[in-house]
């Protein structure tokens, strides 16, 4: 069994306590042993990786991550990139994500119907690099809804990025066959989005009697269900038929989260915050400059969403990190910003907002118990990072700052600190 000790670094170990000198051994993929103060922990055998007082701390969980998506500045874009290319660069973006210190990562949904599925399962055989993932499906839509790229003049329903379905059937149809392909949950968009004019943020397109049909055939097989719900009727429809995963959640009245509030355990918000500052501040390269931002919605809705998250997270509804990473101005990897805007916009610590990214991080993932903290017993997913996250959170999208990232107790990033022996003069096994 390989075994890393990592000693002189400082330790945010995601349980919330203030950082803390020490060492932290790993066995096998697991963390043996999370020690305070200096020589603390036996080295031998072991490679020792002096950090040199580097931050050392959980792996970084992704709540709304979309590999497909292209880095391009429009929707139709990402369909007209053929399935062959379209499956390498998902797999080169999975690649990059746990480079970047992500090591778990949410599926949000896809481009086509088995891009995550595939990128999943060549993730766990070992042939390519990537993080922990949960493969999403596309997008299921409506006629009209966010997704729907249908042109009237073309028959060609593949265009667009989000499956169309109209009734209960059609939907039952649609969830079983990605159900059939492997997928971890399937996405539901309930809501508009300011990106489609025609089908704004506020608006609701999905019936209930579809809603409760897709979360029923998921449920049975064991599978979670997640949605694009920005409008306050699409967050009562996702907490009335339990959809555990509700992406943006922008606007909202007491109802909503009081419901929310109410099933908290059950439910993870991950707003994609980052999208609505890019459109206003980051999107004039590509048309979109701030007057044409706030005349689509985007001022409105971004002041919306942060009232709504600022509720919530005072209410204990688990917000999570990332969004919409992968248009090109939300370039992937970029993807930590998000955590600068928790403490911007929802008024979250630097703190809250790291264990946004790793505690609640692993509880989305299926696995708090053993995932997104460093300590004894837990999965080595850890990243090495050079400097102090919780007084500037922008190092953490800085990958020079990245020295080392480990998954499953295996380097995906080689710190160069490494000691080729252990302090004591032993060999290394
Ligand atoms: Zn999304």
């Amino acid at each position: 069994m390989t075994s890393v000790l990592f000693t002189n670094v400082r330790l945010i170990d995601g349980t919330g306590a203030q950082p803390y000198g020490g060492e932290v051994l790993v066995q096998g993929n697991r963390i043996a042993r999370v020690a305070r103060g200096t020589r603390a922990l036996p080295p031998s055998g072991a490679t020792v990786i002096d950090g040199a007082g580097a931050t050392l701390m959980p792996g970084m969980v992704e709540a709304h991550t979309h590999f497909s998506w292209n880095d391009a500045a429009g929707l139709a874009d990402l369909q007209r990139l053929p399935l062959e290319e379209h499956v390498l660069w998902s797999a080169n973006v999975a690649k990059r994500y746990l480079e970047a210190g992500w090591t778990s990562c949410v599926g949000a949904a896809c481009a086509k119907p088995r891009l995550d599925v595939v990128t999943r399962n060549a993730i766990n055989q070992g042939l390519i690099p990537g993080p922990r993932y949960l493969a999403g499906s596309q997008e299921i839509t409506v006629a009209g809804g966010l997704g729907d790229e249908t042109l009237p003049h073309l028959p060609f329903p593949e265009f667009s990025f989000g499956v169309l379905v109209s009734g209960a059937e059609e939907m039952r149809k649609v969830v079983r066959m990605f159900l059939k392909y492997g997928v971890d949950h399937v996405k539901l968009n309930l809501s508009g989005d300011n990106f489609t004019p025609s089908s704004p943020a506020g608006t609701t397109w999905m019936s209930d009697e579809e809603v409760a049909i897709a979360v029923k055939e998921a449920h049975m097989r064991g599978k979670r269900v997640a949605a694009h719900a920005r409008s306050c009727e699409s967050i009562k429809q996702c907490v009335r038929h339990g959809v555990e995963i509700i992406y943006h959640a922008s606007f909202t009245d007491e109802e909503a989260l009081d419901m929310l509030e109410a099933n908290r355990d059950r439910h993870f918000v991950a707003p994609g915050i980052g999208i609505l500052v890019a459109m206003l501040d980051h999107a004039a390269p590509w048309g979109i400059t701030r007057a044409k931002a706030v005349e689509m919605g985007y001022e409105v809705e971004l002041a919306a969403a942060a009232e709504s998250l600022k509720k919530m997270h005072k209410r204990g509804i688990r917000v999570l990190p990332g969004g919409d990473y992968g248009f090109a101005f939300t370039p992937h990897c970029e993807n930590a910003r998000d955590l600068e805007y928790f403490v911007k916009y929802i008024g979250m610590t630097p703190m809250e907002a790291l264990l946004s990214a790793t505690k609640y991080g692993g509880e989305i993932m299926m696995r708090g118990d053993e995932l997104g903290q460093l300590k004894d017993g837990y999965l080595a997913d850890l990243m090495l990072v050079d400097g102090d996250p919780l007084s500037n959170l922008g190092i953490l999208r800085d990958q020079s700052r990245i020295l080392a990232v480990m998954k499953d107790g295996a380097f995906y990033k080689e710190p160069e600190i490494r000691t080729a022996q252990s302090r004591w003069g032993r060999s290394v096994a």
